[in-house]
């Protein structure tokens, strides 16, 4: 009952736009805090050489604040020791600390990050990973029961990363999927966390 209700009250909130004649409520909240610019969108475009992203921009190469080749994620732009929570309640399935920064000569990990399991929602499974934080800085233990948007963890440059920033995983069925893309986050204003 107390889920649902959150569920009402974020829709009510944060109309998502319309896909397909559709309208998707965001039932998502963001990783970081307001204000926080996002540095890489999720790349649209699976072939190898073309980007896309949710703002309809396209191109070859990356330009800041909008998707690079080949990125299935999000990356928020902040510096070492910002706070990063959970998109929604879930039980954390995975955390793995790794100290070190593998950029640019490999292996492309996700340094120290931690996976939250979502469940069913609204039809769909939902997982979330979080990137490339800081090493032993994750609040939260592997079977740990999450409320919605606590803080987990606090962002840095671990693994192959080029900069402090947070990189955000999110999977619908297993799939990677952009949360903005398909409305289930608050559209970003500007190229920031609103
Ligand atoms: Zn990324």
């Amino acid at each position: 009952m107390k889920r649902r209700a959150i569920i009402i009250a974020i829709a009510a909130l944060a109309m998502g736009p319309l896909i397909g004649g559709v309208s998707f409520a965001a039932i998502f909240w963001q990783p970081v805090n307001s204000g926080t610019p996002l540095s890489a969108y999720f790349d649209l475009d699976t072939r190898s050489g073309y980007i896309r992203d949710w703002t309809g921009w396209t191109g070859t190469s990356w330009v800041y604040g909008h998707a690079y080749d080949g990125h299935t994620g999000t990356d928020y732009d902040g510096v070492s020791n910002d706070p990063v929570y959970n998109i929604l309640w879930g039980t954390v399935t995975e955390v793995v600390n790794q100290s070190g920064n593998t950029y640019p000569n490999g292996p492309q990990t996700l340094g120290t990050y931690v996976k939250i399991n979502h469940g069913s929602v609204g039809g769909y499974t939902y997982q979330s990973v979080y990137g490339h934080l800081e090493y032993q800085s994750p609040l939260v233990s592997v079977n740990d029961y999450l409320g919605t948007r606590q803080r987990i963890a606090d962002m840095d440059n671990t693994g192959y990363s080029s900069g402090d920033h947070l990189h955000l995983t999110l999977y619908r069925n297993g799939v990677k999927i952009c949360p903005y893309d398909t409305g289930l986050m608050p559209t970003p204003v500007n190229g920031k966390v609103p």
